[in-house]
């Protein structure tokens, strides 16, 4: 009998569990996995911030998948995912066309831009390892040019919209780095403004507690974030951003971090989606096509109160365990079992040493919360690669992101 072909897309949080758990469980011989990713590493989406900002180099945010899977057991394929075809088994790679018999999709998001007229074309949102060095660089050639041509205020003027957690943690970043890029580029930090703009009426998300959103917001002004609330991004433009006030913030750089959406390869593929995502059964397989798991931010979780949880990295790592047992499960002809979400809480970092968060009930602030974070982080890394990554990602890691 042959053996059962799986395939993953994404070696993201969701799929890159989901093929280590594999690795780690299948029987010699038991199935064929191939792992496909358009990169040949998986970066940590959770450390984007950082080096978007500039304040940790990129190469702490990486890994290469080589190092991560063991290759005689999982295949590794570095490719472009171009087209699912659900109804066939099928999926169609820039280069090849894989068959499976079970499929793994965990492409993660794509940037929500609510169809905001300019969005597109003169925002930077941070999604992967290029994005961020995008962004990096951008930001210190605005301080350099500042320097070319004078008087030119919107160089030094940086916009932030959405003060969501990704908003908040890379504003953070931001008003850390300020200091050093003044030094560097000789600019007299007064003449530097960072606007968060926020369409609701407080920063970070509203499932925190307000003591807690108050502390974050006062650590923010106290770093020099400017707080545009309850105030929304109409358009982006050349000169700058267009406020639902009808403001012009002239501005040469505007990082988007207004929220997320599914993959767009979802929907192109026939599964009925909300935003991009689709809502997944007890053990996380489409109800469309059973054969296909669905993990990560490509995906919609409820409550047992049937709201959905938030897409987070927490939740993909929890996905890719239940994504591998239950194809075991099914490989063996067991009953699968359902997926369960063990929230643990939510840390949000508000620059280097300082942060806010919710451990089930119990909240946390500071440079307290902000080890926490960092253990968190470590955790992932000693999951994924044990204690060498910890050493190699945290302790002894790269430095010089200038
Ligand atoms: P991802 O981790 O995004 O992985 C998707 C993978 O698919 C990538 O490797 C990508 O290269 C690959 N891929 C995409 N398209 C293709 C294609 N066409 N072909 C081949 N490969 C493809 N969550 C938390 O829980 N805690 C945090 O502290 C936290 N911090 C965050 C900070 C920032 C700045 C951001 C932006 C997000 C943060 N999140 C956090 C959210 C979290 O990162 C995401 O929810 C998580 O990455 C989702 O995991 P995933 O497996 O669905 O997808
Ligand atoms: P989000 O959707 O959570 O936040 C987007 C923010 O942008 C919202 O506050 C929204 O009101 C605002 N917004 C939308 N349109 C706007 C407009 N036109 N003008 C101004 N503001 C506008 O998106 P996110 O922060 O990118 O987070 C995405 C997911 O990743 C979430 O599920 C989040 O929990 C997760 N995440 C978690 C962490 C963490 O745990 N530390 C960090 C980053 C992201």
């Amino acid at each position: 009998m042959s053996k059962p072909h799986i395939v993953i897309l994404g070696a993201g949080y969701g799929g890159l569990v989901t093929a280590i758990r594999l690795q780690k469980k299948m029987r010699r011989r038991e199935m064929d996995v191939t792992l496909v990713n358009k990169h040949e590493y998986h970066y940590m989406t959770t450390h984007l911030h950082m080096p978007a900002a500039g304040t940790d180099h990129h190469e702490n945010a990486r890994v290469a998948i080589s190092d991560l899977i063991d290759e005689r057991k999982i295949q590794f394929k570095k490719s472009t995912v171009q087209q699912i075809l659900p109804a066939e088994k099928k999926v169609v790679l820039e280069d090849s066309v894989l068959t499976y018999d079970y499929l793994v999709i965990g492409l993660g998001s794509e940037t929500e831009t609510f169809g905001i007229p300019g969005m597109r074309e003169y925002a930077m949102s941070i999604k992967s390892i290029n994005s961020v060095r995008f962004i990096r660089q951008h930001i210190s050639y605005m301080f350099a040019k500042s320097k070319m041509v004078p008087n030119r205020k919107d160089y030094l003027t940086f916009v932030v919209g959405g003060a969501g957690f990704t908003g908040t943690e890379f504003v953070g970043e931001l008003a850390d780095r300020i200091p050093f890029l003044c030094r560097k580029f000789d600019v007299d930090p007064a003449h530097v403004r960072i606007y968060n703009v926020e369409a609701s009426p407080s920063a970070l998300p509203p499932g925190l507690p307000d003591d807690l959103i108050a502390y974050g917001m006062d650590v923010m002004r106290r770093k020099g974030v400017q707080y545009k609330l309850s105030t929304a991004i109409k358009a982006c433009t050349p000169e700058g951003v267009i406020l639902d006030s009808g403001e012009l913030i002239r501005t040469g750089t505007i990082v988007w971090a207004g929220g997320i959406r599914g993959n767009s390869l979802l929907q192109e593929a026939g599964f009925d989606v909300q935003r991009g995502r689709v809502k997944v059964d007890p053990y996380l397989r489409s109800y469309q096509f059973p054969d296909t798991y669905i993990t990560g931010d490509c995906s919609i979780v409820t409550s047992p109160e049937g709201t959905p949880y938030p897409a987070n990295a927490q939740i993909a790592v929890q996905q890719g365990y239940n994504a591998a047992r239950n194809i075991l499960q099914t490989v063996r002809g067991k009953e699968l079992k359902p997926f369960v979400y063990d929230y643990k809480g939510t840390v949000a970092s508000l620059g280097r040493w300082d942060a806010v968060g919710l451990l089930k009930v119990k909240k946390v602030k500071g440079r307290w919360a902000s080890f926490i974070k960092k253990m968190i982080d470590a955790r992932y890394l000693f999951l994924i690669g044990g204690i060498p990554l910890i050493w190699k990602k945290m302790i002894w890691k790269q430095k010089g992101a200038n």
